[in-house]
């Protein structure tokens, strides 16, 4: 994309138009469709009487809607009554739009499937797929695929999607194995499986195709892994870099750490590209971790990209990494958006030129026309709040033959981190080190936000800084904004009493360390800042001329102060558990005691009251996430609001919970057993995603 210019790097957004929810599906392309693999079926092919519907079972059946009304006790639902003549049947929904009440007007006749269950008023189907037809509608003849989708996005519109990409352009169905590779093995060919799967015929054995036994998916298996096969250099490495890294560590590697870097060096040292998530809950050390794969890679004589989602991160591996290295025989180039356009140009050079190994950085690495000539290594930190177009640019640049590293503190239990992410392998850091205080969480009413205000000003006073975190308005960024500024202004007027701080003015502050009498300084670092301000602020906060940062959830990734012991967060109610539980990762890095007062205002909802209890009760992100998904169910766990993220939204949360949860077990049961069958069992989640997750 020579002379292109791109916009600024926004921080990604989830985005709602089709081509963002297909995106997060990992479909970029038409022809990903037709990738686009069946989760499971359902047998449309025939109606059963709601008379003789028996529970415990899937159903389909046709009726005409007698009554539909939205019910609040215990729960808000739609409840919708309908009737053929014979008997009757409730269809009831606990997560519904606007508009399923409205198609589900009386007198329309529907046509609905899924499990029929006996419920307090007779026989019911909780959240069944339907469709309001007219009569006479003929039936499929073949089964019904289930996709894996995302909000706002129907089943049905997904089914039309990939009906019209299959018959659209042959070349997506293109034949790439030749028969003599096909034949002896009695491999279907690419089409033929493909088309299969998207629509089997009624005689098709479920259970193969839901084991994935099928022959027509062990064909396509075959048809991808022969695609897939790609040469990445060997990294072996020579220790000469990495054994000088270890001696001027400042500690010891957990035994989890070791662990991991031990799967990586011997990842490295192949041709085959490494693919590998490293997960650990926040202030686990990913960070050493990346930078010994890195050594590893550049005393091979290769280079190493390293991104961050965002500026303040990159920036701080940056002066981590450099610290670190300072006086061994490399050379990092730092390259982000903020920088001047000089100094950017140089650090181009550098790195096309090869003379720069370590390249630091945001997506611009891969955006903004930079070649590695000798890319060995790509780490991406943070990899879940990369939005779908920064990895599709990484994907089109063409990394896919160096190895990747892909960091990740999104606590996803790594057996569903598994089936969510195709043939990536896991490596999970599950130990913290040693000689950190455990964080004591509080939950506070808003109605003595005076106290914690009094809290904050002692803890500065001791010489700590404080983190006040902004509420999260999701509804507008602009209010979010405003009322970040406001509580700016408000600390500033209580703690400080002076003009309220901006980045600019950072420099003007003498950077001496605090003194007992001094006044609280209080910073403002939120999303909209230039990258500079931005900077500026998080250096007066590293460096503690700024006492209280008061900041957007832009500080939810990876910062690390360790000097900060308290944070206070504004409205935690309106936070998921995985967003608070990586705001309050933020402290407890020191030895010092640290606290996370979560502020709430009442009256709270349920699932907020929930939330907040287990964050409360738990320090450990791996039971958090699995809390959270009973919450909220696997789709909105994994959703991608929170993150980005490409992963599957279910049609049906209520249902697909169990499967997940049975899967998961499955999944344990089968790695334990027959290692090497787990990726066949895994495949099943991702369907053609697994290109553009890898990235
Ligand atoms: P994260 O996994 O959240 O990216 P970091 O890599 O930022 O965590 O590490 C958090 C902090 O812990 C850093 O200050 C880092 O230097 C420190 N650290 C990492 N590994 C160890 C260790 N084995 N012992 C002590 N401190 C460590
Ligand atoms: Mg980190």
């Amino acid at each position: 994309m020579p002379g292109s210019k791109k916009k600024p790097a926004a921080e990604p957004k989830a985005g709602n138009t089709l081509a963002d929810k297909l995106g997060r599906l990992g479909i970029a392309r038409e022809q990903d469709l037709v990738l686009h693999l069946p989760l499971r079926y359902e047998d449309h092919t025939h109606l059963c009487p709601l008379a003789a519907l028996k529970p415990g079972q899937a159903w389909q059946i046709e009726a005409t809607i007698a009554n539909t009304e939205i019910q609040y006790r215990p729960r808000r639902q739609l409840v919708c009554l309908v009737e053929d003549g014979e008997a009757q049947l409730v269809l009831r929904f606990f997560h519904f739009y606007p508009s399923q009440q409205k198609a589900l007007a009386p007198g329309k006749r529907v046509r609905a499937f899924g499990d029929v269950r006996e419920g307090h008023f007779g026989l019911e189907i909780v959240h069944p797929s339907f469709q309001v037809v007219e009569p006479g509608t003929p039936l499929p003849d073949r089964l019904t695929p289930v996709y894996p989708t995302t909000a706002g996005l129907s089943q049905d519109a997904l089914r039309k999607l990939v009906r019209r990409a299959l018959v659209r352009d042959p070349a997506y169905l293109a034949e790439t194995l030749p028969p003599w590779t096909r034949d002896p093995r009695r491999l279907w060919r690419f089409d033929e499986a493909v088309r299969y799967l998207h629509e089997p015929p009624t005689d098709a054995s479920q259970s193969a195709l839901d084991e994935r036994t099928h022959p027509a998916w062990t064909s396509l298996k075959i048809h991808r892994r022969a695609r897939a096969r790609r040469r990445a250099p060997r990294l072996p490495g020579d220790t000469t870099l990495t054994r000088a890294l270890y001696a001027r560590l400042p500690f010891t590697l957990t035994r989890a750490q070791q662990r991991v870097i031990a799967e990586i060096r011997r990842d490295l040292a192949k041709a085959e590209p490494m693919q590998r998530l490293l997960q650990g809950d926040v202030g686990s050390g990913k960070t050493v971790v990346a930078a010994l794969a890195a050594l590893q890679a550049i005393e091979s004589g290769y280079q190493v990209a390293f991104m961050a989602p965002t500026e303040i991160l990159a920036e701080q591996h940056y002066r981590k990494l450099a610290a670190w290295l300072d006086g061994l025989p490399l050379k990092i180039a730092w390259l982000s958006g903020g920088l001047p356009a000089k100094t950017k140009r140089q650090a181009k050079a550098a790195i096309e030129s090869g003379e720069a190994q370590f390249a630091i950085g945001t997506h611009m690495l891969f955006q903004d026309e930079v070649t590695l000539p000798r890319l060995g290594l790509a780490i991406v930190d943070e990899q879940h709040r990369f939005g779908v177009a920064q990895r599709l640019a990484l994907r089109q640049k063409g990394i896919g033959d160096a190895h990747q590293l892909m960091m990740s503190a999104t606590p996803i239990p790594r057996t569903l981190a598994m089936s969510f992410y195709a043939d990536l392998d896991v490596s999970v850091i599950d130990e913290m080190p040693p000689g950190r205080t455990p964080v004591a969480t509080r939950l506070v009413s808003q109605r003595r936000r005076s106290e914690i205000v009094e809290r904050v000003r002692k803890v500065c006073s001791a010489g700590r800084q404080v983190y006040w975190v902004c509420p999260l308005i999701e509804e507008s960024e602009k209010l979010e904004l405003q009322t970040a500024v406001a509580l700016h202004a408000e600390l500033t007027a209580k703690l400080g009493g002076q003009t309220p701080f901006s980045g600019r003015l950072s420099a003007a502050l003498a950077p001496v360390g605090k003194m007992g009498s001094d006044p609280i300084k209080v910073g403002l670092l939120h999303g909209r800042m230039k990258p500079d301000d931005k900077a500026a602020v998080m250096d007066g906060f590293v460096r503690g001329e700024i006492d209280v940062l008061v900041a957007t959830t832009v500080i939810e990734v990876g910062v690390d102060v360790p000097n900060a012991s308290m944070m206070v967060i504004e409205h935690a109610e309106r936070f998921g558990l995985a967003q608070l539980h990586q705001l309050r990762g933020r402290v407890g890095r020191g030895a010092a005691e640290s606290v996370c007062v979560l502020l709430f205002e009442e009256p709270m909802s349920e699932a907020a009251k929930a939330r907040l209890k287990v964050i409360y009760e738990n320090n450990d992100g791996f039971e958090i996430a699995r809390q959270d998904l009973v919450i909220r169910g696997p789709g909105e766990f994994l959703g991608a609001r929170q993150s980005g993220v490409p992963l599957l939204r279910f049609a049906d949360l209520e249902r697909d919970v169990r499967l997940i949860e049975s899967a998961r077990a499955a999944a344990e049961e089968l790695l334990r057993r027959e290692p090497g069958a787990a990726s066949t069992h895994l495949e099943r989640w991702l369907g053609g995603k697994q290109e553009f997750i890898k990235v």
